[in-house]
């Protein structure tokens, strides 16, 4: 082990594909954006294909493309498209591209290339997509351009506001939105190969919404949207493990780390972790998040963490030496916190946390 890295379990990424498509019947769109949200963009497109997911997702255009360079050659979906981007590029690599507006559909008609095109619905949560005033205008030009060969319309999608919130009715609103969206379209001529609209939590939580495909990405990598809500078990994917750098013994009364944010309330030891936030580990996260020491003792943080190291505290015990492996965050299974402890540590969500993951850890596959 280096001083410390980041182990990403690919055959959890590929069994929690294959769980998830089993558990809902439903084909697979692996999201893979966000660097295979902090464990690697090609190994996790790589396990969720072998898990057998149908579709990769991703935000850019340049996400997509390194797929392709990577050797991916299924269908895949870049859904945030911005005017400095080489869309051309995209649909040059046969990647479906979204589309939110009429101008979007006239920029991609300039490329003179026949596009793989998805529509992109608002159905309430106010971000990217069409809002309603403006889906008989977009539909209209979309079949207009499909009768003039300019791109297939491949997909109709939107996005759940809420959908770890099962009991939230803006579900149950954007749904029905969602339906209406896709009938207009139906209506006005136009045949997508694929409708969806779930998340992982809409995918776990709500069978209405899983229509043609589902859109997982948290769940893939083997955490909860949110705490406690999966019916399902997920093998977490991502271990952050370090080894300690040094072992020393701090009396009662002294002050730990920069501003002294904790003081010893009495004599303990405390262990150097040689990582930081520099290295993505939230800041927020001082003086609450714990550590596992042997994979099993639980060691709390002292003190603000800093830019390449924190402190934590082994209280008395005495077996626990320089080079001892640390697990930051994994499997919980394994008696380790989970990213979901750090993210509620750090006031934040799991998604944060496995994304920002990086700096100069390298990652083991494994
Ligand atoms: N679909 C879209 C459009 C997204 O932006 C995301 C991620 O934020 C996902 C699907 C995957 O969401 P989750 O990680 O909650 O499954």
């Amino acid at each position: 082990m280096t001083r410390a890295e980041i182990v990403v379990d690919l055959a959890a990424i590929r069994d929690n594909v294959r769980t998830i498509a089993a558990f809902t019947g439903t084909p697979v769109m692996h999201v893979v954006k966000a660097n295979g949200y902090g464990h690697g963009l090609l190994e996790s497109a790589r396990a969720g294909r072998a898990g057998g997911a149908t579709w990769l997702g991703v935000a850019g255009v340049e996400e997509a493309l390194a797929l392709r360079a990577g050797g991916d050659s299924g269908p895949i979906l870049a859904w945030l498209i911005t005017a400095s981007d080489d869309v051309a590029a995209a649909i040059g690599a046969g990647v479906d591209v979204a589309a939110y507006t009429v101008a979007d559909l006239d920029r991609i008609a300039e490329t003179g290339l026949t596009a793989r095109v998805q529509l992109k619905l608002d159905t309430g949560l106010t971000r990217g997509g069409a809002s309603r005033p403006d889906w008989t205008a977009l539909f209209e030009r979309a079949r207009a351009g499909e009768l003039d060969g300019s791109w297939k319309i491949t997909g109709i999608w939107s996005h759940f506001v809420a959908s770890e919130e099962p009991d939230e009715t803006i579900n149950d609103e954007q749904e029905k939105v969602f339906r209406e969206g896709v009938d207009e379209a139906r209506a006005a001529g136009l045949a997508p190969e694929v409708i969806h609209l779930a998340n992982s939590a809409g995918a776990l939580l709500r069978p209405s919404s899983r229509f043609d495909l589902v859109r997982i990405g948290i769940a893939s990598y083997g955490l909860e949207p949110a705490r406690g809500v999966s019916p399902i078990p997920l093998r977490p994917a991502m271990r952050v493990v370090a080894e300690v750098a040094l072992v020393k013994d701090v009396p009662a009364g002294q002050g730990v780390s920069y501003n002294h944010r904790w003081v010893a309330p009495a004599d303990t030891r405390v262990a150097l972790v040689p990582v930081g936030y520099a290295d993505g580990i939230p800041r927020a996260a001082s003086n609450r998040a714990d550590v596992a020491i042997y994979g099993g003792y639980r060691a709390p943080i002292r003190g603000t963490i800093c830019m390449d190291q924190f402190v934590v505290d082994v209280f008395g015990e005495p077996t626990i030496l320089v080079g001892d492996e640390v697990v930051l965050w994994g499997d919980p299974e394994q008696g380790v916190p989970s990213a979901q402890d750090w993210a509620e540590a750090a006031g934040t969500i799991s998604y944060e946390v496995v994304t920002r993951i990086g700096g100069r850890l390298s990652r083991r596959y494994e």
